[in-house]
């Protein structure tokens, strides 16, 4: 079967500095992968060349076996199809939550906006923020504005979610709730690609683990044998030094 998203031998430079080198990667769909490894070490180079938000030097990335770059997606369809949740969650500060999640839909992908908004206010019930769709994003906290976030990202219906350590600018105790969304998300079959340092949430969320160093993955495998009997000795390390 052809993969949901294909990375074959992708290269980036950023000046003179090489940053992913050759990286190959298949998603399959339903596919959960967490990307680990220290910082510097490519990850989010990577998520962001999945939706062209940075283009690569070399290699190819293909959704559903169609490049990335093919005129049929146009402007935006890629972003479309291929969702962005950061570990900043990039809210608008004067708009209220539903104004944020239903704004790329309506004014981005067309859709009608009783349409978005049915979407939206469904989602955030879904994730518990069904009484917060008229709130501004100062008066939530840290966990409900990335929950927020994800919502905005799935209103457009993606077929990929690419998750760049969203739980890392959160309070300890917050951190949880955004963890259990994602978990939801995978059990309803998103296909997701997870930059995460959260191992505990890999160890059972992801159906593979991959672990970049110097931008290239050095390792990857099911989370329990990756993360429990790394081969790899860098990986090792990596491992101690973090858990
Ligand atoms: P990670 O997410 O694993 O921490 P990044 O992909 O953010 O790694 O960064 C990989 C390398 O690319 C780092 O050395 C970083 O400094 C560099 N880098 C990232 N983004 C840019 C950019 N926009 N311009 C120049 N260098 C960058
Ligand atoms: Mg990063």
């Amino acid at each position: 079967m052809t993969p949901r998203i294909e990375i074959d031998a992708v290269t980036k430079y950023f000046g003179d500095r090489l940053v992913l080198d050759g990286v190959s990667l298949s998603v399959a769909a339903h596919e959960v992968v967490c990307l680990i490894g220290a910082s510097g070490s490519g990850k989010s180079t990577l998520l962001r060349c999945i939706n062209r938000l940075v283009e690569f030097d070399h290699g190819a990335i293909r959704l559903d076996g169609v490049p990335i770059d093919d005129k049929r997606f146009g402007a935006t369809g890629l972003q479309r199809r291929i969702g962005i949740v950061f570990q900043s969650y990039n809210l608008f500060p004067h708009m209220r939550v539903i104004d944020n999640v239903t704004l790329a839909p309506r004014k981005v992908h067309g859709v009608p906006r009783a349409e978005a908004e049915d979407r939206a206010r469904q989602l955030l019930g879904l994730f518990g923020m069904g009484d917060h769709a008229t709130s501004y994003p100062e008066q939530l906290s840290g966990g409900q504005q990335q929950r927020v976030a994800i919502v905005r990202s799935l209103v457009s219906k993606p077929d990929v979610l690419l998750l760049d350590e969203v739980t890392a600018a959160l309070d300890p105790e917050l951190i949880g709730e955004v963890l259990q969304i994602i978990r939801g998300l995978k059990d309803e079959g998103m296909t997701m690609v997870i930059v995460t340092h959260e191992m505990g949430f890999a160890r059972d969320c992801a159906d593979r683990v991959c672990f970049l160093e110097g931008g290239r993955i050095l390792e990857q495998g099911p989370p329990r044998t990756l993360l429990s009997r790394p081969e790899n000795p860098r990986t090792r390390r990596f491992l101690q030094r973090i858990i």
